[in-house]
Parts: structure tokens; C-alpha cells; sequence
């Protein structure tokens, strides 16, 4: 039988390496286990072009949903490691930080490799483990105590058996990166509630694809809305529909009300447009969009729009101009996606993100049930998680020395509706 281990974390992404990392500081060497031949695939993915690791705005907690989360999750999760500790752990790592206007935060030299590399250096200078080509296939109870954890390998199966476990196998999203989302099947055969993963921060397709001109094209400071929810930003048109931050934020609302309206001149009232077109004699198109300077992108959408003919005063051109809508057939499947929303039910979370049917195993990261728009938001929900449960669990491996998990020292009050 294996000799048990007292800390195994399962996904090398960062939610699972700050768990581990969370194991070290308590003084327990980690054992480390991924499925694919390197850790923190999609951290290096998302480090492409500038890694936005997280954002100091005032209000980082209204950033996070999900279903079922109560109401002072985020909070406590921020309260206890927030953004200003992600920031002073990449200190540590000697990576320096620059916080840009708009709170997004990015490593000074923009790049996650060098994050990653030395992340990965610590755990292993402080006596942590890592294993690759490690796919977790199936855990079950272990008799006398602690988790059994089957792993397949290049070499056959290995059977592991861990005091405490931290699961952080990520969401659905880019599978290509590990994160493929089969663990649901195995945690719902342990009974575990799972709410079923969907594309987060992703495009959406066009009812009727009748935008091809624009494809390729920006829309640039413009407010985009779906239902009561406004969202200021830009749009990209692409070959089939849209995408980019503005419908990223809309995405939680899209599932329900797939309609986007976009407001191309935000910056201006329906009376300053009409005002504009006070002295035209007759209605004629090219010279509305020249008079309320709808051009590029805007102006290519509209002349496609289904509704231009619709279009015969002043008045009807500048509510266009106002609310231009785009009914949505679906989102984008869920591998092209930035994240996913879905994955285990916070009711079945205790404070420490652990299980409470399943003592001894520890959720971080993607793989709980809540989403955030980009803007570094995801990063510091897995960075956050990962220390909770990190921090659980090493409380829970130590159990036997008499150290007790403390109840509540860090919880949040409870929704249990
Ligand atoms: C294109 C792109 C751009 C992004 N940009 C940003 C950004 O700018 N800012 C931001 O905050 N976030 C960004 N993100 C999101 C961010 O990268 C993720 O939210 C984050 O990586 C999730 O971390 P995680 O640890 O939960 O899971 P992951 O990083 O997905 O790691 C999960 C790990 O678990 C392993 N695993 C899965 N199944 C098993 C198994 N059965 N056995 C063993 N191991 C397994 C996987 O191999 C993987 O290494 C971006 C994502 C993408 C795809």
C-alpha cells in the first residue's frame, strides 16, 4: 500500500500552486500532480501579450457570481488575499508590479513565464513535489483514513493516498491546456454537486449573419447593453458575430436574453444627435451617418442591419444610432472561451472551500461555481481560492498533531438558501 502523503494537490495551475505554495508556509511539503507534461499551461496562455494578474479597483468583490455563492464570499475570499497580496507575493518571487489606471495589474515586464518559473523554483526549494503526466482517473475513501487518488501515467497506474487534497483542475475552457473539465463525471459519482460548466468571457454568434463587411473591425467607446445591464467598452466583430470586453462583461446576462444592443454614440444624448441633424432638409442615410459621424465599423453594421430600411426620418436613424440591436443565436463553444461559469456548488463548500460530504478534499480556482469578467479578476479567484483552501488543508493534514482547523476563523456568514 502507499505510504500516505500529507498534502497532494491535483492541477498545476495557479490556483493549485498557490495551494501548495499555502502548504510550505505551514511547514508541509506539497505533492504536486498534473496531467499534462508541464504545469500552468493556460497561466503562461493568458500571459500572452501582457498577464493582467489582477486589479486593484475598490470594488474587485462585485467583479465575482455565481450561483449559490452567499453574499459575503468574495469579501472574506478578497478580505483575506486580495490584490494587494497577490502584488506583494509577486514581490517575493521578484516580480514587480505596475498598476495601470484603470486597476488592471500587470508584472512590470508584462510576462508570465518568468512568474511562473520561479513559483515553480520555491516550491520545489522548499521541499515541494511536482509530478507531470499525472491524470487524476478516480479518487475513493481510503480504509483507516485520507483519500485514495488513482493517477494514470505513461507508465501505468498509481495509486496515491493523501491526508488532505486540494482539487484545482480547472474549468472547462481551452482544453488544449489540461483543463478539460472531465473531473465532473468524478466528483458527481462522489455525489458532489456540480453545476454544468458554460462559456464565460467569450464571443457570441450573430442571430442572422449578415456582417461579414465588418468583420475584422472594432467597434471602438461604445456602450453595449443587454437587458437593464450597460456596459461601456469596445466590441470586436468577427467572422460569425461578436466579441471582446464589452460582450465578455454581458455574458452572464447573454445566456439568459441572448440580445445586445449597442449604443455607437455614447458620449452623446439622442437630442444632441437630433440636434445635429436639425438642418437637414430630407432624410438621406449617407449624410445622417456623415452629420452624427457614425463611421468605420458603425457605419458598415448599420448599412448591413436587417432594419435599414426601417429608417426613413431623422428620429428613427438616431434611435438606430442609439440601440442598435444584434439578436445572438448562441455563445461560442466553450474550448474558445477565456473561462467557464459552473463547477462545484458552493453549497456543498464549507468555509475552507472544503467538501463538507467529503472531509479532507479542498476546491480552488476555476473549478467552483462562480465567473469574472477579464480585467485580472479570474487570476486573483484562483489566487484567492488557492490560499483558502490551501490554507485549509494544511490545517486539516496537521489535524493529527492536535492543530485543528479553526471553525470559522476565516468564514463568511452563511446563505444557505
Ligand atoms: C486565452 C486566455 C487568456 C486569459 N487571460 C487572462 C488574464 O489576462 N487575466 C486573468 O486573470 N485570467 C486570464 N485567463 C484565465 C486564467 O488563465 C484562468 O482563470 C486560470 O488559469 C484558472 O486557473 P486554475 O488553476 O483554476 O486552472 P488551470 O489554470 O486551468 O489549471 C488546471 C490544471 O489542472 C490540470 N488538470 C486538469 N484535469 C486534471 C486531472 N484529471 N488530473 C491532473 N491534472 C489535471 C491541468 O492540466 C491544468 O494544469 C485567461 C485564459 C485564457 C484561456
Amino acid at each position: 500500500m502507499a505510504e500516505p502523503v500529507d498534502f497532494a494537490v491535483v492541477g498545476g495551475g495557479p490556483a493549485g500552486l498557490r495551494a501548495a505554495w499555502m502548504a510550505l508556509q505551514a511547514g508541509i511539503a506539497p505533492r504536486l500532480y498534473d496531467a499534462m507534461p508541464s504545469v500552468g499551461r493556460k497561466f503562461l496562455v493568458a500571459g500572452k501579450g501582457g498577464l493582467n494578474f489582477t486589479n486593484v479597483s475598490e470594488k474587485i468583490s462585485e467583479a465575482y457570481s455565481g450561483t449559490q455563492a452567499g453574499s459575503d464570499v468574495w469579501g472574506s475570499l478578497l478580505g483575506e488575499s486580495g490584490a494587494e497580496d497577490f502584488r506583494e507575493w509577486a514581490r517575493e518571487l521578484g516580480v514587480e508590479s505596475i498598476a495601470k489606471p484603470n486597476g488592471r495589474v500587470y508584472p512590470a515586464k508584462m510576462k508570465a513565464a518568468p512568474m511562473l518559473r520561479r513559483w515553480v523554483q520555491k516550491l520545489k526549494a522548499g521541499g515541494g513535489q511536482i509530478f507531470v503526466n499525472h491524470r487524476l482517473a478516480g479518487i475513493g475513501r481510503e480504509v483507516g483514513g485520507g483519500w485514495r487518488l488513482d493517477f494514470e501515467t505513461p507508465e501505468g497506474r498509481r495509486v496515491e493516498v493523501a491526508r488532505a487534497v486540494v482539487l484545482a483542475m480547472g474549468g472547462g475552457s481551452w482544453p488544449q491546456t489540461g483543463s478539460d473539465g472531465k473531473w465532473q463525471e468524478m466528483l458527481q459519482g462522489l455525489g458532489v454537486g456540480v453545476a454544468p460548466l458554460h462559456p464565460a468571457n467569450c464571443g457570441w454568434d450573430f442571430a442572422e449573419p449578415v456582417f461579414g463587411k465588418a468583420a475584422g473591425m472594432p467597434l471602438k467607446n461604445i456602450a453595449a447593453r443587454c437587458g437593464d445591464i450597460e456596459v461601456k467598452g469596445e466590441i470586436l466583430v468577427t467572422d460569425t458575430g461578436l466579441e471582446g470586453g464589452a460582450i465578455y462583461r454581458l455574458t452572464p446576462f447573454l445566456r439568459g436574453h441572448p440580445l445586445v444592443t449597442v449604443d455607437l454614440k455614447p458620449a452623446f444624448s439622442r437630442s444632441d444627435l437630433l440636434d445635429k441633424m436639425q438642418e437637414c432638409k430630407r432624410f438621406h442615410l449617407e449624410e445622417a451617418f456623415e452629420r452624427c459621424r457614425v463611421r468605420d465599423c458603425g457605419k458598415v453594421l448599420m448599412e448591413s442591419h436587417p432594419l435599414r430600411e426601417t429608417w426613413k426620418t431623422a428620429e428613427e436613424f438616431v434611435s438606430a444610432v442609439k440601440a442598435l440591436p444584434f439578436p445572438l443565436a448562441r455563445s461560442r463553444p466553450l474550448d474558445e472561451a477565456i473561462s467557464s461559469a459552473g463547477g462545484v456548488c458552493w453549497s456543498g463548500l464549507d468555509e475552507n472551500l472544503m467538501l463538507r460530504e467529503l472531509p479532507g478534499i479542498f476546491l480552488a480556482g476555476e473549478m467552483i461555481d462562480w465567473e469574472a469578467p477579464t480585467g485580472g479578476y479570474l487570476l486573483q479567484g484562483c489566487f484567492s481560492t488557492g490560499t483558502r483552501a490551501g490554507r485549509g488543508a494544511a490545517a486539516w493534514a496537521r489535524r493529527g498533531m492536535g492543530e485543528g482547523i479553526a471553525e470559522g476563523r476565516m468564514g463568511w456568514k452563511k446563505d444557505e438558501s
